[in-house]
Order: structure tokens, then C-alpha cells, then sequence
């Protein structure tokens, strides 16, 4: 891995900061601060990612064969770490981070043809159909069933959890054609668009305040033989690669850093006495700067167009400690203050207030949202499990 930043890296810096000076107003940045939920909506996402791809810059993850832009890790941190600094709105992670590398490794020739060039422009939006109310962290136990009807399968069941279902026009779903034999011999990965009939998205807000999760329920849904990624049965190789692009396939030392900046100057303001608080934060200041050369390391490994590998997990683990860590400091430094949170939301919607008093009313919706984030993608504990066995060998 070298990171070494040469005089063409600071040149492309500089092209990065004048395309985020024009592309990301005041106004767009302020709805990214205040978006207490881990996701920015798509709504908010979308034209930006527009003027992303307009400058060829959209799927900046992807290798150059399929539309990337062919950066090297430097430059791909560098883009990452200002897009943070910026607090641009990413757009269609399941769709460009955990589908896409999917797609290229297992999907057929068209379908690469027909889907990839449509998460580049932002014409789809994607979400992930995998967990289900009895098949979460034993994912295998899945039941949504897909029957064979000539070239068409029949599908029924229920998703749970599905983050912005109720904002994508396609999802990915693992439905089980076949109870024979070893439980994940009998899965298939399947691309389902959203209207089909049959399908019904029921929100679910979280105690955050947030709509971003649904229920998808599946009635007698006809998806065409022609939408399974892979083969019949084989899903769940398909289904562990695309995990690990979820759990390890983002640079997120910059966002996270972002944010701990904020949560520093808060600090600052409300407590700078505080000597419990001000030795967390140095211990979390740690944590990040370790994390961010580990963060690094898989970034040289997926810009070399690799797949993460077992350390996804550990990734996916301690990023989700560090955001948590965070949002708890945050809440203890803005004391009682931080019961002034109100319910409304969209914040970025409903409040006129000037700067720091926003800040502080985003403080509690985002501490219990950001709960989630040792659950989603894999709890902590599952991730643990995958470490042992698979890093440790135990
Ligand atoms: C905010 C959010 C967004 C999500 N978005 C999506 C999405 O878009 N698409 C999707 O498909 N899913 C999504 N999920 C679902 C997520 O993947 C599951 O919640 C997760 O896999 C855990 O499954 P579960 O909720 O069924 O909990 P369970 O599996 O029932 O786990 C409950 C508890 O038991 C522990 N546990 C379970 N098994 C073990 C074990 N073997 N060893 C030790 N401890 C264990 C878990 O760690 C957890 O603490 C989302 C979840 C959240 C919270």
C-alpha cells in the first residue's frame, strides 16, 4: 500500500474541493447535519449523485472496465475524506456498493448490461431483501418461498427491516427454492422490481423518530426466471459476497471523523472541564486513527479490485462501536440539553433555528438511531463469531 501524496494527488484534491464548492450549497450540507437516521434519503442524494456522474465520478468504487474511474486508493481516499469534510450525500449504497460487485462477479452478461449502467446514472434505487421476522443473524433459516411456473418463479413471503424500501424502484431478495438437503443449498438470489404487483411496502419508524425501514410483503409475485443472479439453489454464495462489500466495501474513517470533529467543538462549548469526557474523547480519537489505517489497508484491496475478505467483519465492528462511542459522548457532553429533542422530522425540514441549536436537537434522535448500527449488516456478536473462526481459526 502506498499512500504517498504526489503533486498530481494534490492537483486532483483541488479538482475534488472545486466540484464539491459547486455541487454541495450550504443548503445541502445543512439537510446531510442535520439527518439523524444513517442514511441519507435518496431524495436528498439523488441530484447530487447526478452531477457525480455527470463527471464520471459516480461510481467511484467500481473498477474502470464497468464505468469507475480508475482511481488509485490515494485518490479514492482523498475523494472519500473531502466528500466527508463536505458532507456530500452519498446515493444507492445497496445498489453501487453491495449489488454491483455481485452483479460483476456472478451476474450474466446482460444483466451487467441492463442494471450496472442504471445504478451509475441513478435511475434505480436498490434495497436489500434479506432479513426476514425469523431469519436475521441465522439468515439460512430464510422462507420466503420462490415456486417454478414455466420461466417465471411465484414468489411469497416477507422481508423485514428493509432500509428504504418505501424509495426504491428494485430490490435484491434471497428467496428459498428448495428445503432438500444443507439449509443454504436451497437459496436463490433474485432482482425484483418494486411495483410488480403483488408487492406491499409497510413503513416501520424507529424509536429515533426516523422512517427508513419496511416490511415487504410478497404475494404471489411473478419475477422472471431471467432476473436470478447465479444459478438456482446457489444464492448464498452470492448472498456472503455481497456481505462482505456491505460490511467492509466503504471508506468511512472520514465521515466518522467528521463527525468527531462536531462532537469535539460541542465539547468545547458545553463541558471543556469535564475530565471523564475530555479522556473519552482521546480515547476515541485513538480508536479513529487506528481504524482509519485499517480502513486504508481495504481500500488499497478493493481499488486493486478485490473483495474485502474476513476483515470486513472486523471493520463493520468497530466502526459501529466508534459511531456509537460517539453519539453516547455527544449526549453526556450536551447534558440535559439533550432532552430538548422533538419528534418531528425530517429535522432538516422542520427546524429554523440558527446553527448550534440545531446541532443539539439532533443529538438524542441520532444517539437512538445510531443504536442500530451493531444490528444492521450483522450484529456485533455475529461479527465476532466470523473472527474467531475465520481470522483466528478457532
Ligand atoms: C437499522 C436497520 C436496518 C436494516 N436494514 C436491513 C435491510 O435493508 N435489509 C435486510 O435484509 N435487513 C436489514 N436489517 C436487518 C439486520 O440485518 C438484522 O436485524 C440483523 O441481521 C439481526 O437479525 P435480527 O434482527 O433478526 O436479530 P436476531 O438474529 O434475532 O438477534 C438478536 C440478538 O441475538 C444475538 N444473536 C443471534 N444469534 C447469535 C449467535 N449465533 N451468537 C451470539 N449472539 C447471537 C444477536 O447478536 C442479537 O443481539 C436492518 C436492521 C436494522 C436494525
Amino acid at each position: 500500500m502506498d499512500l504517498t501524496i504526489a503533486r498530481e494527488d494534490l492537483a486532483f484534491r483541488d479538482e475534488v474541493r472545486d466540484f464539491l464548492e459547486t455541487n454541495v450549497p450550504r443548503s445541502l450540507q445543512r439537510k446531510v447535519e442535520l439527518t439523524t437516521a444513517f442514511l441519507t434519503e435518496p431524495d436528498i442524494s439523488l441530484e447530487f449523485h447526478k452531477a457525480l456522474h455527470k463527471k464520471g465520478w459516480s461510481v467511484f468504487n467500481w473498477p474502470k472496465e464497468y464505468g469507475g474511474p480508475g482511481w488509485t486508493a490515494v485518490q479514492r481516499y482523498i475523494f472519500d475524506t473531502e466528500c466527508a469534510r463536505y458532507n456530500a450525500p452519498m446515493y444507492n449504497g445497496a445498489g453501487r456498493m453491495m449489488l454491483a460487485p455481485v452483479l460483476m462477479k456472478f451476474g450474466r452478461q446482460d444483466q451487467k448490461d441492463f442494471y450496472l449502467p442504471r445504478i451509475a446514472s441513478g435511475e434505480d434505487h436498490w434495497a436489500q431483501g434479506y432479513s426476514e421476522p425469523g431469519a436475521g443473524s441465522d439468515l439460512a433459516s430464510l422462507k420466503t418461498k420462490a415456486e417454478s411456473d414455466g420461466d417465471h418463479y411465484i414468489v411469497n413471503g416477507q422481508k423485514i427491516w428493509t432500509t428504504l424500501a418505501h424509495k426504491s424502484n428494485r430490490i435484491f431478495a434471497l428467496v428459498r427454492t428448495s428445503t432438500e438437503g444443507k439449509r443454504q443449498e436451497g437459496i436463490t438470489f433474485l432482482l425484483i422490481d418494486v411495483d410488480s404487483p403483488g408487492i406491499t411496502v409497510r413503513p416501520i419508524v424507529g424509536n429515533g423518530g426516523d422512517h427508513e425501514f419496511n416490511e415487504v410483503f410478497f404475494d404471489n409475485v411473478r419475477v422472471p426466471k431471467s432476473n436470478r443472479v447465479g444459478e438456482e439453489n446457489k444464492g448464498w454464495d452470492c448472498a456472503k459476497y455481497l456481505l462482505e462489500f456491505e460490511r467492509g466495501g466503504s471508506l468511512v474513517a472520514g465521515r466518522v471523523r467528521a463527525q468527531f470533529t462536531r462532537m469535539v467543538e460541542l465539547v468545547k462549548r458545553s463541558c471543556p472541564d469535564d475530565r471523564d469526557i475530555t479522556m473519552r474523547l482521546a480515547e476515541l480519537g485513538t480508536d479513529l486513527d487506528a481504524m482509519e489505517m485499517i480502513d486504508i489497508s481495504v481500500l488499497s484491496k478493493l481499488q486493486s479490485g478485490s473483495n474485502p475478505g474476513p476483515i470486513s467483519s472486523l471493520v463493520k465492528m468497530r466502526w459501529s462501536q466508534i459511531r456509537q462511542q460517539i453519539t453516547e459522548l455527544a449526549l453526556d457532553a450536551a447534558g440535559e440539553d439533550a432532552l430538548k429533542w422533538i419528534a418531528a422530522r425530517p429535522l432538516y425540514e422542520t427546524l429554523k433555528l440558527p446553527g448550534e441549536e440545531e446541532e443539539i436537537l439532533s443529538i438524542t434522535p441520532r444517539y437512538l438511531n445510531y443504536r442500530a448500527y451493531t444490528i444492521f449488516g450483522g450484529s456485533t456478536e455475529v461479527q465476532t463469531t466470523i473472527m474467531a473462526k475465520s481470522m483466528l481459526g478457532l
